[in-house]
């Protein structure tokens, strides 16, 4: 889970790099032109993001990263963190609501086509109860990325929740090739 994360999200920082330098973030001469390719490659060597979410996605249906968030779930969290703690409770529910919806649907193409939207509620769900901890432990340190990263998550849950939600087991033809 965490090494398909980390390199959509070195890919995501790198284009960010190079549009926030404009034109100039583009030319050789620039050290994000070089970070941006390097990226790339983080996605695909060790294990393609695909190939990740195959080998996550049984656990995801099975229930380890369901266990993990209710264990996260149990642990104490700052006192002012507690509306934040209720958010990241609702993504949990939403995660795994969406795997209750791939199971009724006991359908592979089905799955298959859910699989990334799975992956991606489970690490969105994981990172930020992780994030809520560590913020716990030590504010100075983790305060600010995790309420920045809660809001990301929580925006990023509903858009896949609502993807497995909303696609039709009979509508898959159009996924398919012509
Ligand atoms: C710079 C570099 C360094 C490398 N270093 C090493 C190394 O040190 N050791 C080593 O062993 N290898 C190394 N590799 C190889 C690397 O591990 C492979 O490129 C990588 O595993 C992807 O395999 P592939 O290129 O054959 O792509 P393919 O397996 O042909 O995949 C093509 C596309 O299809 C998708 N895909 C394939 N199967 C599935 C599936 N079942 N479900 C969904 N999607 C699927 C993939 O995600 C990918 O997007 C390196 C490659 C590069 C470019």
């Amino acid at each position: 889970l965490a090494k398909g994360m980390n390199s959509e999200y070195a890919n995501l920082n790198a284009y960010d790099s190079i549009q926030v330098h404009g034109g100039s973030g583009s030319m050789l001469e620039y050290a994000c032109q070089r970070l941006y390719r390097d990226a790339r490659i983080t996605s695909i060597y060790e294990g393609t993001t695909q190939l990740q979410t195959v080998a996550a996605l049984p656990h995801i249906t099975t229930g380890t990263y369901s266990q993990m968030l209710e264990e996260l779930e149990a642990g104490e969290v700052a006192a002012e963190y507690e509306s934040l703690k209720a958010r990241a409770k609702a993504m949990d529910a939403k995660f795994n609501e969406a795997i209750e919806v791939g199971k009724a649907a006991n359908n592979n193409e089905f799955t298959a086509l859910c699989s990334r939207h799975l992956y991606e509620l489970a690490a969105n769900c994981v990172m930020s109860q992780l994030l809520l901890r560590d913020a716990t432990k030590a504010p100075e340190l983790f305060e600010k990325s995790m309420k920045v990263y809660l809001n990301l998550a929580e925006a990023e849950v509903a858009k896949h929740y609502n993807f497995v939600k909303s696609v039709d087991v009979e509508a898959m033809e159009s996924y398919r090739k012509a």
